[in-house]
């Protein structure tokens, strides 16, 4: 486990507005309250996650999650078929990763090619015989196409440059094409929730939230509005409402919040553990923590 405690923070600026953000609720927070973003000061290692110690928690974390996103991209896939009814549409899938979603959408008659800038995921996702590219986005080589759809699943909020990834899909989409962020939701509950204990003193959740000890940390939580202000800076509308699904289940939800050690740790993940259960009613009628949004390019 790469834990990076976060070192004093310099001053981010928001990728909205490009003024400087003020800290908050931690030493590697910041919060611009006018656009109702938030981004973090971690360091990133895209190319060292999955090579020791990261692997082992990563490979569990993605595997307790992979039956709940199946059902997510399912819903995904439907509203993109809703708006785009054409068969055989060729999807880039951006940072697929062990390549699920691209597995997904092959079933259902998309052409699918994946970028994987990680090594052990590449190389993993390569020999199911999927095609995957090894490299960033936007990607170093020229990609010398361009597709009909572009989807991020997980992975924006992971990319310190969001202008750099929002023209590379100003270059990489056809004209028409539609682009797809899947991303966690600055006003979903869990967020809130663990700012409220990060608040009181707790910091284990809001922690693991934006993934501190990971070696590829989140560095940014949009809301619905926030992000459809920094789309629409790239040319792109929302061609959908904002559209949430569920991240949490109970049986997940141990492992999400045991991230705290010893016996003080313990006592600490049992009171947040159960604080969490007894809102569970309140989350499921609240903003779930993840949202997608399509998006299409404004016609002139
Ligand atoms: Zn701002």
């Amino acid at each position: 486990m790469n834990v990076n405690a976060p070192a004093v923070s310099t001053r981010l600026s928001c990728p909205i507005c490009h003024r400087l953000m003020a800290l908050k609720t931690s030493t590697f927070t910041h919060f611009c309250k006018d656009c109702d973003y938030w981004g973090a000061d971690l360091p990133v290692d895209i190319e060292g996650a999955g090579s020791d110690e990261d692997e082992i928690s990563d490979v569990a974390y993605i595997a307790s999650l992979e039956s709940l996103r199946i059902k997510n991209f399912a819903l995904i896939l439907k509203q993109l078929k809703k708006a785009k009814p054409k068969a055989g549409l060729s999807i880039l899938d951006v940072g697929c990763a062990s390549g699920l979603f691209m597995r997904t959408a092959q079933q259902w008659g998309y052409t699918v090619t994946g970028i994987e800038p990680n090594q052990p995921l590449f190389t993993a996702t390569k020999r199911q015989g999927l095609n995957v590219m090894d490299d960033y986005f936007p990607p170093k080589q020229d990609l010398n196409k361009t597709f009909d759809v572009i989807i991020f699943n997980d992975v924006f909020e992971h990319i310190p440059d969001v202008h750099a990834i929002l023209e590379g899909c100003n270059k990489y989409l056809k004209e028409d094409g539609i682009l797809i962020l899947n991303l966690p939701n600055a006003h979903g509950l869990i967020f809130r929730f663990s700012r409220l204990l990060a608040m009181l003193g707790l910091m284990g959740p809001w922690n693991r939230l934006w993934q501190v000890m990971f070696r590829t940390p989140h560095l940014h939580y949009f809301t619905f509005e926030s992000l459809g202000k920094l789309a629409a800076q790239h040319e792109f509308l929302a061609a959908s409402d904002k559209l949430q699904i569920a991240t949490l289940e109970i049986k997940g939800l141990w492992s999400r919040l045991a991230v705290n050690t010893g016996a003080i740790g313990l006592v600490k993940n049992c009171i947040a553990y159960l604080g969490t259960l007894s809102l569970y009613p309140v989350i499921l009628l609240s903003e779930k923590d993840t949202f997608f949004v399509l998006y299409q390019r404004k016609t002139p």
